[in-house]
């Protein structure tokens, strides 16, 4: 039988107790399947262990997962530490390290759960959002002087590569051609940043050359935010740079319901290193040690891992599960306005997968 070692990160907050969940449920998902089975290493990274160490994870923590088939991660975040060092001295090392250049964040709206467009049902809005995770606005590069005088100034350079550009969009060219629709809108700022957002539409017409089935449109992005509202079943995959994609997917998230749904890969299209697998949701520090948090955002990312993985049976099979979970209200998380505690909504999952 085949075994996958998978790297558990909880994290911090609410992390710690929805990557155990979701290992719970990957586990009754191989335990139901037979064919075959994880071996979890769980790693304690994250604010605790940077009040000990100083750091967040030790220097050679990459050394320790780079064998691993995939990685499950939590949240980075803690209110007595900066989240720059929380961000990062983890999940942008992890990100980085191993060069996981796409970010992929499929939006659905999940049977049951009503999203803030009422007039919107699940065949409305089916996005995947592509986001460039390795340049861009988050390179790093820029710099402050003068600090604290009337002169100080700063800056944060937005370094865009062609070798960067060109491969995130053709791998969301290739992406949406791999959905029915084929339908790739390549999202810009490129009437205002004259430089690197122009580059990206040059680039994206010539990487589309390669894919003549797909068919692409251009938008900038803050129209992209009002058509995400108003014409959503316009939209399938999108591409944006890091920092548009950020923030155009908390917005696609909120759209479909609710930020504990929704689910992320950071993905080595070339497979040189694992990839990892996050709900998009962050620490929240105000529910942890509750049991409220809602752990299908996890689920999802654990879908998402078993279709990185080449297992798409027990990936279909998951979401089935997640979706019979989701359409009953008895088993909604107070986020979406239910009860349900964690562990029932694991439980209610393990139970469909054993069904
Ligand atoms: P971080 O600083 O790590 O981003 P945060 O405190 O900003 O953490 P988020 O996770 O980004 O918190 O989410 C904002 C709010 O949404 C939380 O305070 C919480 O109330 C709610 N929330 C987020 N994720 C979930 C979840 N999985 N289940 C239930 N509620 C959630
Ligand atoms: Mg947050």
């Amino acid at each position: 039988m085949k075994t996958y070692t998978i790297a558990s990160i909880p994290g911090d907050g609410i992390g710690k107790e929805v990557v155990p969940a979701g290992q719970t449920v990957l586990q009754a998902l191989a335990a139901a399947g037979n064919s075959f089975q994880f071996a979890f290493e769980s790693f304690d990274w994250g604010g605790d262990y940077y009040r000990q160490h100083g750091v967040m994870m030790p220097a050679d923590g990459l050394d320790a997962l780079r064998d691993k088939d995939a990685i499950l991660f939590g949240s980075a975040g803690d209110p007595h530490i900066p989240d720059h060092i929380t961000l990062w001295g983890l999940r942008l090392k992890i990100c980085q390290g191993f060069d996981q250049y796409a970010n992929v964040r499929p939006t659905r709206i999940l049977p049951g759960i009503d999203g803030p467009l009422k007039r919107c049902g699940p065949k409305d809005l089916d996005w995947v959002i592509v986001r460039e995770n390795s340049e861009g606005e988050y390179s790093g590069v820029g710099g402050r002087v003068h600090q604290g005088h009337p002169i100080e100034a700063a800056t944060d350079v937005s370094m865009m590569t062609r070798v960067g550009v060109e491969r995130i969009l053709r791998y969301a060219f290739k992406l949406a051609q791999s959905r029915p629709r084929k339908l790739l809108t390549v999202v810009t700022k490129s009437n205002a940043q004259r430089h690197a957002m122009v580059m990206w539409d040059e680039i994206a017409v010539q990487i589309s050359k390669e894919f003549p089935d797909v068919t692409s449109d251009k938008e900038l992005v803050d129209a992209a935010t009002a058509r995400m509202v108003n014409r959503p079943a316009t939209l399938d995959t999108i591409v944006a740079t890091n920092l548009h994609a950020d923030i155009l997917s908390d917005l696609a998230a909120a759209l479909a319901g609710s930020l504990g749904i929704a689910p992320t890969g950071n993905i080595d299209p070339e497979r040189r290193y694992p990839s990892m697998f996050e709900p998009i949701h962050g620490s929240a520090f105000d529910i942890m040690g509750k049991g409220l948090a809602n752990p299908v955002g996890t689920f999802w990312s654990c879908v998402m891992l078993l279709e990185h993985l080449g297992e798409p049976a027990a990936a279909k099979r998951l979401m089935a599960a997640i979706e019979k979970v989701t359409a009953d209200p008895a088993l909604h998380t107070r986020d979406l306005g239910g009860q349900a505690t964690t562990a029932q909504v694991t439980q209610a999952v393990c139970a469909f997968l054993q069904a």
